[in-house]
């Protein structure tokens, strides 16, 4: 695979890749060994950069980050970046079970309420039998030795983690020496889509850009946090990326 090119958008890289390509990717951390971060970054990650430092650098050094969301993709193309595609945590974890028979990494999952990462792994099983789901545990622990005991029992070669952002990127990072050889994926919310816990939006917001949206009016609980992406868009058409 050729190289692949990295942009800045307001000082949080972001990779262009597509899909294939990140599988490819990943593939390749797998079976050259050591730890590997990969960031689905969203336009919510890039508007918490700038109070926390830690995490933007943690963003900025992992081994992959792949554009989330359609607001990365607008932001970077209007800077002239030629960002491809979406890779959203949610498409590469069915993808990469998709393509189990190429691939077949042992996989686990981390995160979400108690039950919702086993449906999760469930559902993928069923709809791709070939998927190799090797063990998970909810994202509701009191200490990181919990998921780490069940981890090193399974023993996957690459861990979704769904504790939210920052959360599961720290959380990966502060036990890598821990984990050895693994890639560990940040995916937000993605089990709570995949078990059918949260409606992904209908086709036709998605083709809009309007996933935001739709997420903004099933879940307004979410309004805070969702504030931030205005104030993306002003930031981005008036002061540049
Ligand atoms: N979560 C968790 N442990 C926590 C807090 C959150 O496992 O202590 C899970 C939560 O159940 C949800 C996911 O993390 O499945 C966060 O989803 P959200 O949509 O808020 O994340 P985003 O994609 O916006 O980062």
């Amino acid at each position: 695979m050729s190289k692949i090119n990295s942009y800045s958008i307001m000082g949080m890289r972001v990779d262009d890749v597509n899909m294939e390509e990140t599988l490819e990717t990943i593939d390749g951390f797998i079976k050259n060994g050591g730890s590997h971060l990969v960031v689905t970054l969203g336009v919510e990650m890039v508007m918490a950069s700038d109070k926390d430092k830690e995490f933007s650098e943690i963003v900025n050094s992992a081994s992959l980050v792949t554009p989330d969301s359609v607001g990365i993709l607008w932001a970077g193309r209007r800077a002239g970046y030629p960002l491809r595609q979406r890779v959203p945590g949610v498409e590469l974890i069915d993808a990469a079970a998709k393509e189990s028979a190429k691939y077949g990494w042992r996989t686990f999952f981390l995160g979400a309420k108690p039950g919702v990462a086993k449906a999760a792994g469930e559902k993928l099983k069923e709809k791709y039998p070939g998927f190799n789901f090797v063990g998970e545990y909810h994202g509701y622990f009191k200490d990181d030795e919990e998921p780490l005991k069940a981890i090193e029992e399974a023993k996957p070669e690459i861990i979704f983690i769904a504790l939210g952002f920052p959360a599961q990127e720290k959380w990966f990072m502060r036990n890598k020496d821990r984990l050895g050889n693994m890639v560990g994926v940040g995916i937000g919310g993605s089990f709570d889509v995949i078990s059918g816990n949260i409606k992904r939006a209908p086709a036709i917001f998605r083709k809009l850009g309007l996933e935001w949206f739709h997420r903004l009016i099933t879940q307004p609980s979410r309004f805070m946090r969702m504030a931030v992406l205005p104030a993306f868009a002003l930031k981005v058409l008036f002061k540049g990326v």
